[in-house]
Formats: structure tokens, C-alpha cells, sequence
């Protein structure tokens, strides 16, 4: 996913909400963001600043929740959790399995919307 398309769509979704609220102007935005998304909380700022010129949601500030990825391994059923920034293979760091399920680390969750 592209930072810009993705700060698009945050950017509808809090307009939309600020709208049915009522609401003048969005102070802060809380993301949750799975680190397998690979998403920088930077650009995403960066972008947000750019698209939300003369909207309620202008000068807002975005804070992303970081949710780390975390498996679950189908031999041993014990959790773990990888990181992808290395570029090797994943095992269960308790067998060594090659068998296991994704439990979390794909999240992209607007969490909360501060506004006035
Ligand atoms: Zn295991």
C-alpha cells in the first residue's frame, strides 16, 4: 500500500466523520498500523499536511500505534513474533516450524479522532 493512497482514505474517512459530528476542526488522529503494512509515520504526516489544505482536518497531527507482527505456530500452538526488516526465513522460534498463522501485524485501524 502507498502512503499517499493510504493518507487519502484516512483523510475521507475523518472528513466524513467530522462532518456527521458536527465538528470544526480535527486535532489529532490516531492510527494503529501492523508493521507488516511497512507504512512511515512521516510521510503519512507529510502527505496528510499536503491533501488537507482548507479542510476542518488541516494542521491535524497523526500519531501511529505501531501493532508488531505476531504469529501463531500451528505444530507447537505457541506465539511468536518476527520481525521483517530482516530479510531471512520465518520459523517458530520454539520448533523451528515452518507452519503457522498470522495473528496480527496487518492492522490499518483509525483508533480515535480528536476534534473541537
Ligand atoms: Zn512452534
Amino acid at each position: 500500500m502507498h502512503e499517499l493512497a493510504v493518507t487519502r482514505s484516512i483523510l475521507k474517512i475523518v472528513l466524513d466523520n467530522t462532518e456527521k459530528n458536527g465538528s470544526s476542526r480535527v486535532r489529532k488522529i490516531f492510527l494503529q498500523i501492523g508493521e507488516l503494512r511497512n507504512l512511515e509515520e512521516d510521510w503519512i504526516q507529510h502527505y496528510f499536511d499536503q491533501i488537507s489544505k482548507g479542510t476542518p482536518a488541516e494542521k491535524a497531527k497523526i500519531h501511529v500505534n505501531k501493532v508488531p507482527v505476531v504469529f501463531k505456530c500451528k505444530t507447537c500452538n505457541k506465539e511468536f513474533s518476527a520481525s521483517f526488516r530482516e530479510e531471512r526465513k520465518i520459523l517458530c522460534s520454539h520448533c523451528q516450524s515452518f507452519e503457522y498463522d498470522l495473528l496480527s501485524g496487518r492492522e490499518f485501524i483509525i483508533e480515535k479522532i480528536e476534534v473541537e
